[in-house]
């Protein structure tokens, strides 16, 4: 934590400091790193959903406070993604709600949906805005861990059943998962939807990566499966799938009490964000299939040239299904600190990760782990596979 922050943060907030973003991207800028440690790309999106914020911009389209619940363009092209890729049948007016990005969606399903003393599963390890949230909420977090087995991360079924108590109000989830790279598959997310149903279990689940599953992995929502339309808050942006970090478009689909709950959270947040970019994000959603189908096996490739650069290096890698993110050991180097091992990278070669203990209730558990982006550019890519290298066991 900054020392200046503690002695005004309140008890809910005490346990959290900077992240770990803004630490070891200041340390990338001092030391003119390649910074592979937070997840944007640098490269912007299709040219044509820039113009068409533009256009928007100069038409006067959003440029005073759009619609509460999101501009009519907007939701009716979620709505239309979600029936075409999923067979999905949302209402654009009443099961639709646009955010300040996912981030601002998890923020106000947490804080509409968590009474104080609930208790909210979470996949650890997890995105940091989750247990922030869960406190903000006055929850307990309850991580169930996903671990290596076999070069991936798997979820225990058995486990997660185990977690859940009288006092489990909800279930969130993310998958394809950051920053692990797994896909949760047909079956365990069957289970899950069965565990849910079974304990009455509210469940919010992160799909910003989507779009990004590579192999014979499969992204499927969980409010697909049976019993799960009533019960799950499904959040998505424009962030990582057009490549528009800086825009924070995101929305959550649910049935109508669902998103009007959590729209009475929103509206205090942020009330309404981003009018001129939900214009052009509506028509980016309604790009042919071609463009996602690009998007995807561009990431693809950009996954097997870092990771092959990665295990070249002498990391033990551990094969993402989904995200642009990839998960390492650093137990072949000896090492087994990830924390200090990120701290030191940028003097040893001049690269910058995350040590993903900082996503662990239990640091011991992800200690040795190190994670690393590929949503760079091929040349910046291969510059990082070379200087790591440079320092293999
Ligand atoms: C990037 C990310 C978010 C935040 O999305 P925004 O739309 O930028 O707010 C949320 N969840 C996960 C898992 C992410 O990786």
């Amino acid at each position: 934590m900054t020392s200046s922050a503690r002695p005004f943060l309140n008890r809910r907030l005490a346990e959290f400091g900077t992240t770990i973003f803004a630490e070891m991207s200041a340390l990338a800028l001092r030391t003119g790193s390649i910074n592979l440690g937070q997840g944007f790309p640098d490269t912007d999106g299709p040219e044509e959903v820039r113009e068409a914020a533009v256009r928007a911009l100069r038409d006067g389209r959003g440029n005073q406070y759009p619609p509460g619940p999101g501009v009519p363009e907007l939701r009716a092209a979620v709505a239309a993604h979600q029936k075409r890729r999923y067979g999905l049948t949302v209402d654009p007016d009443t099961e639709v709600l646009v955010t300040a990005g996912a981030t601002e969606a998890i923020a106000a399903a947490l804080l509409a949906l968590v009474e104080p003393g609930d208790e909210v599963i979470a996949l650890e390890p997890y995105y940091d805005s989750y247990a922030a949230c869960i406190a903000m909420a006055g929850g307990a977090r309850v991580p169930v861990t996903l671990r290596p087995r076999e070069g991936r991360f798997h979820l225990d079924l058995d486990e997660l059943r185990d977690a859940v108590t009288d006092r489990t109000r909800l279930l969130l989830l993310n998958t394809p998962h950051n920053p692990t790279g797994t896909v949760l598959t047909r079956g365990e997310l069957a289970a899950i939807a069965e565990l849910a149903v079974e304990r009455d279990l509210l469940v919010v689940t992160d799909e910003v990566y989507e779009h990004l599953v590579f192999d014979d992995a499969e992204h499927i929502p969980l409010a697909t499966f049976p019993g799960m339309r009533d019960r799950t808050v499904t959040i998505s942006s424009a962030g990582k799938t057009f490549s528009f970090t800086g825009w924070k478009v995101g929305w959550i689909t649910a049935n109508g009490p669902l998103v009007s709950a959590v729209r009475t959270a929103k509206q205090y947040l942020t009330y309404v964000s981003a009018g001129p970019f939900q214009y052009a994000i509506a028509e980016a959603l309604r790009l042919p299939d071609s463009y996602f189908d690009g998007f995807r096996a561009d990431l693809h490739r950009k996954r097997d040239l870092l990771g092959d650069g990665l295990r070249a290096a002498g990391f033990e890698v551990y094969q993402p299904q989904g995200t642009y993110f990839i998960t390492t050991d650093i137990t072949p180097f000896g090492e087994k600190d990830a924390h200090a091992f990120c701290r030191a990278l940028p003097e040893r070669c001049g690269v910058v990760a995350v040590p993903n203990s900082v996503f662990y209730d239990d640091p011991d558990a992800g200690r040795s782990q190190v994670r690393f982006t590929f949503c760079k550019r091929d040349d910046v890519l291969h510059e990082a596979a070379d200087r790591l290298h440079r320092m293999a066991p």
